[in-house]
């Protein structure tokens, strides 16, 4: 399960999600890809394996530079499928849908199989795929690009972070969660999506975090989020304290070393001394909270 980032801007943003990708490096990842809509509202994808600076030399080679004020971009840990470019997330149907994904749709195969008989060619073994064809065929049957995502996902079983982009409703991107984290970012030339807040910080500090089941419609000027039954709800903006400086790889070498170093300071912000009447040591591990006895 790895990184997306994405924005609908008023300028180009390939910049955002390149930034964007170098941000979520320190989670892992094996490829990386990002996708634009171009002026003339055709797809531009560009995706590689390895490292993001490879992306970035990848995009840096092209004598047609590739530009767009809406994208979406990806950094791939396999599940499916080795890490090949081909592999590689955006994926797109019918030069119609473009999809990046994290997390499993655990019942591919069987959809697989239907998208074949309805004649969709399949171009990468992964499981996301399925995710952009069945997308493109719920916009033929009329729907618009929000009702078709919010119609499609009620297939997929296992878990999901999606951000859709379509060149049939250019000015949007929609971005559905369920078993993978995703928020939403507000910014004063945009609105953005991320799986994590790292991704955005040198965008925005204000951030909306989906809950399970959510659907969002990501346009310029407005954000609207749709519950599981589909219900429009307000959800609300959280400001962000995180600095950006506290994922950077500052002057180590590399995450890892990084994360050697500051094994002190991390157990010491998770442990701290309660002003409890009984003297217990508190363990502050996130979600839950271990209270231990303290040891005299
Ligand atoms: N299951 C997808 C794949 O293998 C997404 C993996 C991820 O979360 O990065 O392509």
């Amino acid at each position: 399960m790895c990184g997306i980032v994405g924005g609908v801007t008023n300028s180009n943003i390939i910049p955002l999600l390149l930034e964007g990708l170098n941000r979520l490096e320190y989670r892992g990842y094996d490829s990386s890809g990002l996708i634009v809509l171009s002026e003339t509202n055709t797809f531009d994808r560009a995706r590689s394996v390895g490292k993001v600076k490879n992306l970035e030399n990848n995009l840096n080679e092209r004598s047609n530079k590739i530009k767009g004020n809406i994208g979406i971009a990806h950094t791939r840990w396999a599940t499916h499928g080795e890490p090949t470019n081909l592999n590689a997330h955006p994926h797109i149907s019918k030069n119609s849908v473009s999809v990046v994904h994290n997390g499993i749709i655990e019942n591919y195969v069987e959809l697989k199989k239907n998208q074949i008989k309805m004649g969709y060619k399949f171009k990468s073994e992964t499981d996301t795929e399925v995710v952009a064809h069945a997308i493109d065929h719920a916009i033929k049957s009329g729907k618009n690009l929000i009702d078709s995502v919010q119609d499609v996902v009620k297939s997929f079983q296992g878990s999901y972070g999606l951000a859709i982009m379509s060149s049939k409703f250019p000015n949007q991107i929609i971005a559905a969660r369920k078993g993978s984290p995703l928020l939403l970012g507000i910014g004063t030339n945009g609105n953005y999506v991320a799986s994590d807040q790292m991704a955005l910080l040198s965008e925005t500090k204000k951030f909306i975090f989906l809950e399970e089941g959510d659907v969002a419609e990501i346009k310029l000027d407005k954000i609207k989020i749709f519950d599981l039954d589909g219900n429009l709800v307000d959800r609300p903006v959280i400001n962000s304290k995180i600095k950006a400086g506290q994922v950077d790889k500052g002057n180590y070498d590399h995450f890892m070393q990084k994360e050697i170093f500051e094994q002190p300071q991390a157990i010491s912000c998770l442990l701290y001394t309660s002003d409890a009447a009984d003297d217990s040591l508190r363990v502050d591990l996130g979600g839950r909270r271990i209270i231990k006895k303290r040891v005299t």
